[in-house]
């Protein structure tokens, strides 16, 4: 039998505040060196602050290629050189205020161009990659985008056909194009860097000031454009001490690409504010590179997702055979429910835990989790980071909010606003910005529960939810039960109407590479699934799957699974993997 709680010692040195009690967001601000009322911009704070102290020649990046020795950037240089694009920037005619995308691969262009145009108090909108046409044009001509910054060949394929349809857009610059306007209308990264000057680019933004534009992941619908403010690396800063437990001498691998907000939060802007040093891997998910990066690199801090953690579990123990994780000292994931399966494993695999933490675009950074002080308890979220404030809260259409103090009762996660990296907009839907709030609470759109020790535990998204047969079910639930069976590597769980029950439960299973598909498995995985769960809440339908559906962050995508189900109209498929 598995215990429920797993102990850990409490360090001192993961509480910045000196204890829960102390913390307050006016320290945070004194710790980095903030004035009341002061400027506070994010690439000063994340760069220039350590640019000129004993952590200047220190790695703030180490890139490593798919085929090249890995490569240092240390924070003076990576201040040098956000200066010199902060001045292209400004000789392009870029003000305070305008936006500028990022869309290329993660190489050493890409973080300079984001924190030289947060210097220069532009909005930074990085977009993932593997984007189409579509969903680039949607999301830069919501935003009116200026620059777009950019490789030779994704402009080629996926932007300059469009191009027409983006009046807004000025210049586009190549990272990859070393000689300069090699493709027409275009300017070359290094042609245009070597052209500006290196004297200090930063404007005098302050705390308020628009800073990044980050779409949602388009797991519930069309993705939302939330807007964050200079301030929020006060929550990225202290999270990343408290939640993650990230000191200035560690090497920190944040596996999410910046075009999600995980990949900026705390791929960028948190391990740079604490002065780490962040590890870049350039190339795409490979479960055996996943393993030599943690090793070999010798990562200290490691923080992924649960899409990842389920790929290393699926690739087999062989994997892991052999190799020691001396340096690994804090493993944290974020995106999806955390399946406790993943948790255990964890601690067979690296003899650490995984430790959850909750958050959303809409957040800016971690505001539930289950911090380095704290005792895990596999299958929970965590606790209310110091700071935050967060209720489950009975959200009825046409009723008034109301708080629930009684433990173990499913409701919504509300936060009470106003922590620092509060989104201040969803993107030209300013009506759908106010629905969020109901008064100072800020409603998340998640259905949680609360136990009697104030641990959160998902219970699904509010459109997920099952209703069957009278009882309220969350898909979570029923996909880490499936979990725990040897042959599954992934399950998702949605409601399917029927006349008698009102929904019933289906579940599409996709197994371990050497696991063949039958009928007497999947009886065998129903008769597991209702000896876990009772007769109500165990599927009464079990699909096998190649894989699951998934958003380009790697989220299960249940809408989908649903529609194909009852077949529908797919709705938005631009975030689809
Ligand atoms: P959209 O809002 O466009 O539908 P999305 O909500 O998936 O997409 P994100 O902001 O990337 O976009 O994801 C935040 C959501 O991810 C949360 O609201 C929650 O549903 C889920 N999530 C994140 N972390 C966790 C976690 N630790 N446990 C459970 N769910 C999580
Ligand atoms: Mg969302």
């Amino acid at each position: 039998m598995r215990p429920r709680v797993i102990r850990q010692a409490l360090r001192a040195e993961s509480d910045p505040g000196g204890g829960a009690e102390a913390f307050s967001w006016a320290q945070v601000g004194r710790d980095l060196g903030i004035r009341p009322g002061g400027p506070v911009n994010m690439a000063y704070l994340a760069v220039d602050r350590h640019a000129d102290s004993e952590l200047a020649d220190k790695p703030a990046f180490r890139f490593l290629a798919e085929n090249r020795s890995p490569h240092d950037l240390s924070y003076r240089e990576l201040a040098r050189l956000t200066d010199r694009f902060g001045n292209a920037l400004k000789s392009l005619g870029v003000q305070p205020g305008d936006s500028i995308f990022v869309l290329c691969g993660r190489r050493c262009e890409l973080y300079v161009a984001v924190l030289g145009a947060l210097k220069i108090g532009a909005i930074v909108s990085p977009l993932f990659p593997a984007f189409g046409p579509e969903p680039i044009r949607n999301r830069m001509a919501q935003a009116a985008g200026k620059v777009l910054v950019t490789t030779a060949s994704a402009y080629l394929r996926k932007v300059e056909p469009i191009r027409g349809e983006l009046p807004s857009l000025r210049h586009v610059v190549l990272v990859d194009d070393a000689g300069g306007g090699v493709v027409p209308e275009t300017h070359g990264w290094e042609h245009l860097l070597h052209a500006a000057s290196d004297v200090p680019a930063l404007v005098a933004t302050t705390a308020g000031d628009p800073a990044l534009l980050h779409f949602t992941s388009g797991t519930t619908g069309m993705p939302k454009g939330a807007l964050h403010v200079h301030a929020a690396i006060l929550t990225h800063y202290a999270t990343a001490r408290i939640a993650l437990d990230l000191r200035p001498d560690d090497l920190f691998w944040c596996t999410a690409d910046p075009g999600w907000v995980t990949g900026m939060s705390y791929g960028i802007l948190a391990p740079l504010a604490v002065g780490a040093t962040c590890i870049v891997d350039e190339a795409e998910f490979d479960a055996a590179r996943w393993v030599a990066i943690l090793e070999s690199e010798g990562v200290n801090v490691w923080y992924t997702a649960p899409t990842a953690i389920r790929m290393l579990m699926k690739a087999g123990p062989t994997l892991f055979a052999g190799h020691a994780f001396a340096a690994l000292r804090f493993i944290a994931s974020v995106g999806e429910p955390l399946n406790p399966e993943a948790v255990w494993w964890s601690m067979e695999t690296f003899r650490l835990p995984i430790h959850d933490t909750w958050w959303q675009t809409e957040t800016g950074g971690i505001m539930v989790a289950n911090a380095a002080a704290d005792d895990i308890r596999p299958g929970a979220m965590g606790r209310p980071v110091p700071g935050i404030a967060a209720h489950v809260v009975r959200h009825r259409a046409g009723e008034p909010v109301t708080v629930i103090e009684t433990p173990e009762t499913v409701g919504e996660l509300a936060l009470e606003s106003g922590w620092p990296s509060m989104f201040g907009a969803y993107l030209g839907q300013p009506e759908r910005y106010r629905e969020c709030f109901a008064g100072n609470l800020y409603l998340s759109g998640d259905l949680v529960r609360r136990d009697a020790d104030g641990y959160f535990w998902f219970v699904g998204r509010s459109d997920d939810v099952i209703k069957t047969a009278g009882h309220l079910i969350g898909p979570f639930e029923v996909e880490s039960a499936l979990m725990e069976h040897p042959a599954v590597a992934e399950a998702g769980v949605i409601g399917k109407p029927d006349a008698l029950a009102g929904e019933v439960i289906k579940a599409f299973v996709a197994l371990k590479h050497d696991v063949v598909p039958s009928d007497a498995l999947r009886s065998e995985l129903l008769a597991h699934a209702r000896r876990r769960l009772g007769a109500a809440v165990a599927p009464k339908e079990i699909a096998f799957v190649e894989c699951l559906p998934h958003t380009r962050s790697g989220k299960i995508l249940r809408r989908l699974l649903k529609a194909r189900e009852l077949g529908l109209s797919e709705g938005d498929s631009s975030t689809l993997e």
